[in-house]
Protein backbone atom coordinates (compact mmCIF):
# COMPACT_ATOMS: atom_id res chain seq x y z
CA UNK A 1 0.00 0.00 0.00
CA UNK A 2 1.59 3.67 -0.98
CA UNK A 3 1.21 5.73 1.52
CA UNK A 4 1.11 9.61 1.30
CA UNK A 5 1.08 12.12 3.68
CA UNK A 6 -1.29 15.59 3.23
CA UNK A 7 -0.26 18.37 5.18
CA UNK A 8 -3.25 20.46 5.53
CA UNK A 9 -6.72 19.81 5.92
CA UNK A 10 -8.49 22.49 3.54
CA UNK A 11 -10.85 22.01 0.41
CA UNK A 12 -7.71 20.11 -1.78
CA UNK A 13 -5.89 18.43 1.34
CA UNK A 14 -9.39 16.85 2.27
CA UNK A 15 -10.51 16.22 -1.18
CA UNK A 16 -7.32 14.28 -2.17
CA UNK A 17 -7.02 12.50 1.07
CA UNK A 18 -10.56 11.39 1.31
CA UNK A 19 -10.47 10.37 -2.58
CA UNK A 20 -7.53 8.46 -2.04
CA UNK A 21 -8.33 6.68 1.38
CA UNK A 22 -11.56 5.27 -0.67
CA UNK A 23 -8.88 3.81 -3.55
CA UNK A 24 -7.19 2.40 -0.71
CA UNK A 25 -4.19 4.23 -0.38
CA UNK A 26 -2.47 5.08 3.06
CA UNK A 27 -3.40 8.50 3.73
CA UNK A 28 -1.79 10.10 6.56
CA UNK A 29 -3.65 14.26 7.16
CA UNK A 30 -2.02 17.02 9.68
CA UNK A 31 -3.65 19.35 10.47
CA UNK A 32 -2.74 22.69 12.36
CA UNK A 33 -6.41 23.07 13.76
CA UNK A 34 -9.38 20.78 15.55
CA UNK A 35 -12.54 20.35 13.71
CA UNK A 36 -14.00 22.52 16.89
CA UNK A 37 -11.26 24.87 15.88
CA UNK A 38 -12.06 24.89 12.43
CA UNK A 39 -16.11 25.44 13.63
CA UNK A 40 -16.01 27.80 16.19
CA UNK A 41 -13.13 30.31 14.43
CA UNK A 42 -13.30 33.50 11.91
CA UNK A 43 -14.68 32.49 8.76
CA UNK A 44 -12.00 31.89 5.67
CA UNK A 45 -13.33 32.71 2.58
CA UNK A 46 -16.29 32.50 0.46
CA UNK A 47 -15.93 29.44 -1.39
CA UNK A 48 -18.80 29.70 -3.91
CA UNK A 49 -17.93 26.93 -6.12
CA UNK A 50 -19.18 26.42 -9.83
CA UNK A 51 -20.33 23.47 -11.34
CA UNK A 52 -17.52 21.03 -12.29
CA UNK A 53 -15.84 21.54 -9.59
CA UNK A 54 -18.97 20.51 -7.21
CA UNK A 55 -19.01 17.52 -9.37
CA UNK A 56 -15.72 16.76 -8.47
CA UNK A 57 -17.45 16.42 -4.87
CA UNK A 58 -20.45 14.73 -6.31
CA UNK A 59 -18.30 12.09 -7.84
CA UNK A 60 -16.67 11.29 -4.39
CA UNK A 61 -19.85 11.55 -2.25
CA UNK A 62 -18.54 14.61 -0.78
CA UNK A 63 -21.35 16.85 -1.12
CA UNK A 64 -23.29 16.53 1.79
CA UNK A 65 -24.75 19.90 2.01
CA UNK A 66 -25.90 20.49 -1.54
CA UNK A 67 -29.61 20.02 -0.58
CA UNK A 68 -29.53 22.55 2.36
CA UNK A 69 -27.07 25.08 0.55
CA UNK A 70 -28.96 27.54 -1.28
CA UNK A 71 -28.11 27.40 -4.90
CA UNK A 72 -26.35 30.55 -6.94
CA UNK A 73 -28.28 30.77 -10.33
CA UNK A 74 -26.86 33.44 -12.22
CA UNK A 75 -24.36 35.94 -12.17
CA UNK A 76 -25.14 39.54 -12.92
CA UNK A 77 -22.64 42.04 -13.56
CA UNK A 78 -23.14 46.12 -12.72
CA UNK A 79 -21.10 49.84 -13.33
CA UNK A 80 -22.26 52.37 -11.32
CA UNK A 81 -22.73 55.83 -13.13
CA UNK A 82 -19.35 57.75 -12.33
CA UNK A 83 -21.18 60.90 -12.49
CA UNK A 84 -24.94 60.22 -11.80
CA UNK A 85 -25.60 58.90 -8.02
CA UNK A 86 -27.99 55.49 -7.37
CA UNK A 87 -27.52 55.12 -11.55
CA UNK A 88 -26.01 52.14 -13.43
CA UNK A 89 -23.38 52.75 -16.27
CA UNK A 90 -23.63 48.98 -17.30
CA UNK A 91 -25.80 45.93 -15.79
CA UNK A 92 -26.46 42.58 -16.96
CA UNK A 93 -27.37 39.24 -15.43
CA UNK A 94 -27.46 35.46 -16.94
CA UNK A 95 -28.58 32.61 -15.47
CA UNK A 96 -25.90 29.86 -15.54
CA UNK A 97 -26.49 26.99 -17.08
CA UNK A 98 -25.58 24.90 -13.99
CA UNK A 99 -25.83 26.49 -10.00
CA UNK A 100 -22.96 26.75 -8.12
CA UNK A 101 -22.97 27.02 -4.03
CA UNK A 102 -21.05 28.18 -1.48
CA UNK A 103 -20.92 25.50 1.92
CA UNK A 104 -18.99 27.55 5.10
CA UNK A 105 -15.60 25.77 5.10
CA UNK A 106 -16.26 26.16 9.03
CA UNK A 107 -19.06 23.56 8.46
CA UNK A 108 -17.53 21.70 5.08
CA UNK A 109 -13.89 21.14 7.02
CA UNK A 110 -15.29 19.51 9.93
CA UNK A 111 -17.84 17.21 8.27
CA UNK A 112 -14.74 16.03 6.11
CA UNK A 113 -12.24 15.67 8.84
CA UNK A 114 -15.30 13.86 10.61
CA UNK A 115 -15.75 11.65 7.51
CA UNK A 116 -12.23 10.76 7.45
CA UNK A 117 -11.74 9.49 10.20
CA UNK A 118 -14.76 7.69 10.57
CA UNK A 119 -13.44 5.71 7.52
CA UNK A 120 -10.24 4.46 9.20
CA UNK A 121 -7.55 8.00 8.46
CA UNK A 122 -5.59 9.22 10.78
CA UNK A 123 -5.29 13.31 11.30
CA UNK A 124 -2.08 13.98 13.29
CA UNK A 125 -3.10 17.52 14.96
CA UNK A 126 0.02 19.69 15.19
CA UNK A 127 1.75 22.62 13.04
CA UNK A 128 3.86 20.51 10.07
CA UNK A 129 7.89 22.12 9.93
CA UNK A 130 10.70 21.69 7.99
CA UNK A 131 11.83 19.08 10.37
CA UNK A 132 8.63 16.89 10.06
CA UNK A 133 8.75 17.02 6.39
CA UNK A 134 12.26 15.87 6.37
CA UNK A 135 10.98 12.78 9.08
CA UNK A 136 7.92 12.15 6.39
CA UNK A 137 9.53 12.40 3.38
CA UNK A 138 11.12 8.84 4.94
CA UNK A 139 8.47 7.54 5.71
CA UNK A 140 5.82 7.60 3.34
CA UNK A 141 5.76 7.58 -0.79
CA UNK A 142 5.05 11.22 -1.13
CA UNK A 143 4.18 14.36 0.88
CA UNK A 144 1.88 16.90 -0.39
CA UNK A 145 1.79 20.60 1.46
CA UNK A 146 -1.66 21.54 0.78
CA UNK A 147 -0.97 24.52 3.44
CA UNK A 148 -3.18 27.14 1.58
CA UNK A 149 -1.68 30.58 2.64
CA UNK A 150 0.24 28.78 6.14
CA UNK A 151 3.77 30.47 6.25
CA UNK A 152 5.35 26.52 5.57
CA UNK A 153 4.11 27.31 1.37
CA UNK A 154 7.07 29.95 1.65
CA UNK A 155 9.35 27.45 1.35
CA UNK A 156 8.26 26.98 -2.30
CA UNK A 157 10.22 29.35 -4.51
CA UNK A 158 7.88 32.21 -5.83
CA UNK A 159 7.43 31.74 -9.58
CA UNK A 160 8.28 35.64 -11.08
CA UNK A 161 7.52 34.74 -14.31
CA UNK A 162 3.50 33.38 -13.83
CA UNK A 163 3.49 36.09 -10.22
CA UNK A 164 2.75 39.56 -12.03
CA UNK A 165 2.45 41.12 -8.63
CA UNK A 166 4.51 41.07 -5.64
CA UNK A 167 2.33 43.02 -3.70
CA UNK A 168 -1.87 43.03 -2.50
CA UNK A 169 -3.71 44.15 -4.98
CA UNK A 170 -6.80 44.59 -2.60
CA UNK A 171 -7.85 45.21 0.61
CA UNK A 172 -10.44 42.31 1.34
CA UNK A 173 -13.37 41.82 3.75
CA UNK A 174 -15.79 39.38 4.19
CA UNK A 175 -18.98 39.74 6.34
CA UNK A 176 -21.48 36.92 6.63
CA UNK A 177 -25.06 38.35 7.02
CA UNK A 178 -28.60 36.89 7.88
CA UNK A 179 -31.77 38.74 6.59
CA UNK A 180 -30.48 40.39 3.45
CA UNK A 181 -33.57 40.73 0.90
CA UNK A 182 -33.12 38.46 -1.82
CA UNK A 183 -31.95 39.35 -5.28
CA UNK A 184 -35.19 39.48 -7.53
CA UNK A 185 -36.13 36.91 -10.02
CA UNK A 186 -32.89 34.18 -9.23
CA UNK A 187 -30.24 34.16 -7.05
CA UNK A 188 -27.05 35.28 -8.28
CA UNK A 189 -23.68 36.87 -8.00
CA UNK A 190 -24.34 40.25 -7.67
CA UNK A 191 -21.10 41.38 -8.95
CA UNK A 192 -20.54 45.30 -8.89
CA UNK A 193 -17.28 47.35 -9.87
CA UNK A 194 -16.40 50.59 -8.86
CA UNK A 195 -13.87 51.68 -11.11
CA UNK A 196 -10.59 53.17 -8.86
CA UNK A 197 -12.66 51.87 -5.58
CA UNK A 198 -12.90 48.29 -5.75
CA UNK A 199 -15.48 45.50 -6.14
CA UNK A 200 -18.50 44.28 -4.22
CA UNK A 201 -19.31 40.83 -4.41
CA UNK A 202 -22.65 39.44 -2.62
CA UNK A 203 -24.36 35.52 -2.95
CA UNK A 204 -26.20 33.39 -0.84
CA UNK A 205 -24.74 30.73 1.61
CA UNK A 206 -24.61 28.15 3.86
CA UNK A 207 -22.87 28.86 7.23
CA UNK A 208 -23.17 27.50 11.02
CA UNK A 209 -26.28 29.20 11.21
CA UNK A 210 -27.95 28.01 8.50
CA UNK A 211 -28.39 29.59 4.50
CA UNK A 212 -26.82 33.46 4.84
CA UNK A 213 -25.35 35.91 2.05
CA UNK A 214 -21.88 36.58 1.75
CA UNK A 215 -20.61 40.12 1.27
CA UNK A 216 -17.22 40.56 -0.23
CA UNK A 217 -15.27 43.69 -0.89
CA UNK A 218 -12.38 44.07 -2.62
CA UNK A 219 -10.84 47.39 -2.13
CA UNK A 220 -8.18 48.73 -3.69
CA UNK A 221 -5.01 49.66 -2.01
CA UNK A 222 -4.78 53.08 -0.20
CA UNK A 223 -8.83 53.98 -1.70
CA UNK A 224 -11.98 54.56 -0.12
CA UNK A 225 -12.65 51.16 0.22
CA UNK A 226 -9.12 49.94 2.19
CA UNK A 227 -11.07 51.07 5.33
CA UNK A 228 -10.82 48.25 7.63
CA UNK A 229 -7.95 48.75 9.07
CA UNK A 230 -9.69 51.32 12.18
CA UNK A 231 -12.53 48.36 12.83
CA UNK A 232 -12.07 46.89 16.25
CA UNK A 233 -15.62 44.95 16.76
CA UNK A 234 -18.09 43.15 14.98
CA UNK A 235 -20.39 45.20 15.34
CA UNK A 236 -18.36 47.84 13.58
CA UNK A 237 -17.45 45.38 10.63
CA UNK A 238 -21.09 45.45 9.93
CA UNK A 239 -21.73 49.18 10.00
CA UNK A 240 -18.50 49.42 7.94
CA UNK A 241 -20.26 47.00 5.50
CA UNK A 242 -23.16 49.11 5.01
CA UNK A 243 -21.43 52.26 4.87
CA UNK A 244 -19.71 51.24 1.56
CA UNK A 245 -22.83 50.16 0.00
CA UNK A 246 -24.62 53.46 1.11
CA UNK A 247 -21.96 55.56 -0.46
CA UNK A 248 -21.14 53.73 -3.93
CA UNK A 249 -23.96 51.12 -3.93
CA UNK A 250 -27.32 52.42 -3.09
CA UNK A 251 -29.09 49.30 -4.95
CA UNK A 252 -27.48 46.89 -2.87
CA UNK A 253 -27.63 48.78 0.25
CA UNK A 254 -31.50 48.36 -0.38
CA UNK A 255 -31.56 44.80 -0.22
CA UNK A 256 -29.42 45.28 3.44
CA UNK A 257 -31.89 47.32 5.74
CA UNK A 258 -32.76 44.29 8.02
CA UNK A 259 -29.55 43.11 7.75
CA UNK A 260 -27.53 41.18 11.31
CA UNK A 261 -24.28 39.27 11.51
CA UNK A 262 -24.08 35.49 11.22
CA UNK A 263 -22.27 35.61 14.53
CA UNK A 264 -19.60 37.22 15.76
CA UNK A 265 -16.45 35.02 13.44
CA UNK A 266 -18.86 35.74 10.12
CA UNK A 267 -16.06 38.36 9.29
CA UNK A 268 -12.93 38.85 7.98
CA UNK A 269 -10.61 41.32 7.16
CA UNK A 270 -6.68 41.34 5.13
CA UNK A 271 -4.66 41.12 2.38
CA UNK A 272 -1.84 39.46 0.48
CA UNK A 273 -0.07 39.02 -2.85
CA UNK A 274 -1.19 36.41 -5.70
CA UNK A 275 1.78 33.99 -6.10
CA UNK A 276 2.45 31.03 -7.92
CA UNK A 277 5.20 28.88 -6.69
CA UNK A 278 7.39 26.24 -8.25
CA UNK A 279 5.39 23.00 -7.17
CA UNK A 280 8.72 21.32 -6.12
CA UNK A 281 9.58 22.19 -2.24
CA UNK A 282 13.52 21.29 -1.67
CA UNK A 283 14.06 20.15 1.67
CA UNK A 284 17.62 20.65 3.28
CA UNK A 285 18.32 17.00 2.66
CA UNK A 286 17.80 17.61 -0.83
CA UNK A 287 14.70 15.80 -0.76
CA UNK A 288 11.25 16.75 -2.08
CA UNK A 289 7.81 17.57 -1.50
CA UNK A 290 4.61 18.42 -3.67
CA UNK A 291 2.87 21.95 -3.36
CA UNK A 292 -1.17 21.75 -3.85
CA UNK A 293 -3.46 24.78 -4.43
CA UNK A 294 -3.41 28.02 -2.97
CA UNK A 295 0.11 26.70 -1.29
CA UNK A 296 1.72 27.53 -5.01
CA UNK A 297 -1.32 28.49 -6.96
CA UNK A 298 -2.60 31.59 -4.60
CA UNK A 299 -5.03 34.07 -6.48
CA UNK A 300 -6.93 36.97 -5.86
CA UNK A 301 -10.27 36.38 -4.48
CA UNK A 302 -11.36 39.15 -6.92
CA UNK A 303 -12.92 35.99 -9.85
CA UNK A 304 -14.36 33.30 -6.86
CA UNK A 305 -11.87 30.94 -8.09
CA UNK A 306 -9.34 29.46 -5.33
CA UNK A 307 -11.90 26.69 -4.05
CA UNK A 308 -12.45 25.83 -7.64
CA UNK A 309 -8.70 25.70 -8.40
CA UNK A 310 -8.28 23.82 -5.02
CA UNK A 311 -11.05 20.87 -6.18
CA UNK A 312 -9.63 20.78 -9.83
CA UNK A 313 -5.80 20.81 -8.50
CA UNK A 314 -6.67 17.88 -5.80
CA UNK A 315 -8.46 15.74 -9.32
CA UNK A 316 -5.39 16.28 -10.75
CA UNK A 317 -3.21 15.27 -8.28
CA UNK A 318 -5.15 12.00 -7.41
CA UNK A 319 -5.39 10.90 -11.47
CA UNK A 320 -1.44 11.62 -11.24
CA UNK A 321 -0.77 9.69 -8.35
CA UNK A 322 -2.77 6.92 -9.79
CA UNK A 323 -1.43 6.47 -13.18
CA UNK A 324 1.86 6.65 -11.48
CA UNK A 325 1.58 3.12 -10.53
CA UNK A 326 4.31 2.09 -8.09
CA UNK A 327 6.85 4.47 -9.74
CA UNK A 328 8.81 6.66 -7.65
CA UNK A 329 6.77 10.24 -7.13
CA UNK A 330 10.23 12.30 -7.40
CA UNK A 331 10.53 15.86 -8.87
CA UNK A 332 9.61 15.11 -12.06
CA UNK A 333 6.52 13.93 -11.66
CA UNK A 334 5.99 16.29 -9.39
CA UNK A 335 7.01 18.90 -12.08
CA UNK A 336 4.97 17.11 -14.74
CA UNK A 337 1.84 17.28 -12.48
CA UNK A 338 2.02 20.55 -12.41
CA UNK A 339 2.54 21.62 -15.57
CA UNK A 340 0.09 19.52 -17.29
CA UNK A 341 -2.81 21.08 -14.58
CA UNK A 342 -1.20 24.72 -15.51
CA UNK A 343 -1.38 24.19 -18.74
CA UNK A 344 -4.54 22.57 -19.20
CA UNK A 345 -6.44 24.66 -16.67
CA UNK A 346 -4.94 26.79 -13.82
CA UNK A 347 -2.58 29.08 -16.02
CA UNK A 348 -6.13 30.42 -17.93
CA UNK A 349 -7.39 30.81 -14.38
CA UNK A 350 -5.15 32.62 -13.04
CA UNK A 351 -4.15 34.99 -16.02
CA UNK A 352 -8.19 36.11 -15.95
CA UNK A 353 -8.23 36.68 -12.30
CA UNK A 354 -5.02 39.00 -12.49
CA UNK A 355 -6.29 40.56 -15.84
CA UNK A 356 -9.45 41.78 -13.89
CA UNK A 357 -7.56 43.02 -11.13
CA UNK A 358 -5.99 45.62 -13.45
CA UNK A 359 -8.50 48.51 -14.80
CA UNK A 360 -10.34 46.94 -17.64
CA UNK A 361 -9.00 47.60 -20.80
CA UNK A 362 -11.40 48.77 -23.87
CA UNK A 363 -11.78 45.48 -25.30
CA UNK A 364 -12.84 43.99 -21.85
CA UNK A 365 -15.66 46.88 -21.36
CA UNK A 366 -16.22 46.50 -24.93
CA UNK A 367 -17.39 42.82 -24.06
CA UNK A 368 -18.59 43.29 -20.70
CA UNK A 369 -20.47 46.38 -22.40
CA UNK A 370 -22.04 44.05 -24.92
CA UNK A 371 -23.29 41.69 -22.43
CA UNK A 372 -25.72 44.31 -21.96
CA UNK A 373 -27.94 44.03 -24.96
CA UNK A 374 -27.13 39.96 -25.90
CA UNK A 375 -27.76 37.01 -24.29
CA UNK A 376 -25.31 35.31 -25.36
CA UNK A 377 -22.80 37.24 -24.72
CA UNK A 378 -23.75 37.26 -21.01
CA UNK A 379 -24.46 33.90 -20.49
CA UNK A 380 -20.66 32.97 -22.02
CA UNK A 381 -19.41 35.37 -19.46
CA UNK A 382 -21.83 34.14 -16.81
CA UNK A 383 -20.46 29.87 -17.51
CA UNK A 384 -17.17 31.19 -17.91
CA UNK A 385 -16.86 31.40 -13.95
CA UNK A 386 -17.75 27.57 -14.25
CA UNK A 387 -14.61 27.05 -16.74
CA UNK A 388 -12.26 30.21 -17.22
CA UNK A 389 -10.58 28.44 -20.04
CA UNK A 390 -13.28 29.98 -22.02
CA UNK A 391 -12.29 33.29 -21.99
CA UNK A 392 -9.10 32.60 -23.78
CA UNK A 393 -11.07 32.43 -26.69
CA UNK A 394 -13.53 35.40 -26.81
CA UNK A 395 -12.53 38.42 -23.74
CA UNK A 396 -8.82 38.34 -23.18
CA UNK A 397 -7.64 39.68 -26.34
CA UNK A 398 -8.37 42.63 -28.12
CA UNK A 399 -8.33 40.60 -31.51
CA UNK A 400 -10.71 37.67 -29.70
CA UNK A 401 -13.28 40.04 -28.93
CA UNK A 402 -13.35 41.61 -31.87
CA UNK A 403 -13.93 38.30 -33.44
CA UNK A 404 -16.50 37.20 -31.19
CA UNK A 405 -18.11 40.32 -31.26
CA UNK A 406 -18.18 40.17 -35.20
CA UNK A 407 -19.57 36.97 -34.54
CA UNK A 408 -22.62 37.65 -32.09
CA UNK A 409 -23.37 40.86 -33.63
CA UNK A 410 -26.35 39.41 -35.93
CA UNK A 411 -28.07 38.38 -32.80
C1 LIG B 1 -11.70 36.74 1.27
C2 LIG B 1 -11.65 35.47 0.48
C3 LIG B 1 -12.73 35.12 -0.33
C4 LIG B 1 -12.68 33.96 -1.11
N1 LIG B 1 -13.74 33.64 -1.90
C5 LIG B 1 -13.68 32.55 -2.70
C6 LIG B 1 -14.79 32.18 -3.54
O1 LIG B 1 -15.86 32.83 -3.55
N2 LIG B 1 -14.67 31.11 -4.34
C7 LIG B 1 -13.55 30.35 -4.35
O2 LIG B 1 -13.49 29.36 -5.10
N3 LIG B 1 -12.49 30.63 -3.55
C8 LIG B 1 -12.54 31.71 -2.73
N4 LIG B 1 -11.48 31.99 -1.90
C9 LIG B 1 -10.27 31.15 -1.95
C10 LIG B 1 -10.42 29.77 -1.32
O3 LIG B 1 -10.95 29.87 -0.02
C11 LIG B 1 -9.06 29.10 -1.26
O4 LIG B 1 -8.43 29.20 -2.52
C12 LIG B 1 -9.14 27.61 -0.90
O5 LIG B 1 -9.69 27.44 0.38
C13 LIG B 1 -7.74 27.00 -0.96
O6 LIG B 1 -7.76 25.67 -0.58
P1 LIG B 1 -6.41 24.97 -0.07
O7 LIG B 1 -6.74 23.55 0.12
O8 LIG B 1 -5.29 25.33 -0.93
O9 LIG B 1 -6.08 25.68 1.30
P2 LIG B 1 -6.96 26.03 2.58
O10 LIG B 1 -8.39 25.72 2.33
O11 LIG B 1 -6.56 27.41 2.98
O12 LIG B 1 -6.44 24.99 3.67
C14 LIG B 1 -5.13 25.00 4.17
C15 LIG B 1 -5.13 24.39 5.56
O13 LIG B 1 -3.78 24.15 5.97
C16 LIG B 1 -3.66 24.48 7.33
N5 LIG B 1 -2.23 24.73 7.60
C17 LIG B 1 -1.48 25.81 7.27
N6 LIG B 1 -0.22 25.65 7.66
C18 LIG B 1 -0.14 24.43 8.25
C19 LIG B 1 0.92 23.70 8.86
N7 LIG B 1 2.18 24.19 8.92
N8 LIG B 1 0.64 22.48 9.39
C20 LIG B 1 -0.62 21.97 9.33
N9 LIG B 1 -1.65 22.62 8.76
C21 LIG B 1 -1.42 23.84 8.22
C22 LIG B 1 -4.55 25.71 7.47
O14 LIG B 1 -4.93 25.93 8.81
C23 LIG B 1 -5.73 25.30 6.60
O15 LIG B 1 -6.69 24.59 7.34
C24 LIG B 1 -11.51 33.13 -1.09
C25 LIG B 1 -10.44 33.47 -0.26
C26 LIG B 1 -10.50 34.62 0.52
C27 LIG B 1 -9.33 34.98 1.39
Amino acid sequence: MRKIMIVGAGQSGLQLALSLQKRGYGVTVTSNRSADDVRGGKVMSSQCMFNDSLQHERDRGLNQWEAECPTVDGIAFTVPHPEIPGEKALHWGHRLDKYAQSVDQRVKIPGWMNEFQKRGGEILFKEATIADLEDWTQAYDLVIVAAGKGAIAQMFERDAERSPYDKPQRALALTYVHGMTPREEYSAVNFNLIPGVGEYFVFPALTVTGPCEIMVFEGIPGGPMDCWADVQTPTQHLARSREILNKFLPWEAKRCEKIELTDDNGILAGRFAPTVRKPVGKLPSGRTVMGMADAVLLNDPITGQGSNNAAKFANAVEEAIVAHGEQSFDAAFINGTFEKFWNAYASFATQWTNAMLSPPPPHVLQVLGAACGNEQVARRIANGFNNPTDFAHFFMTPDKVEQYLAEVAPA
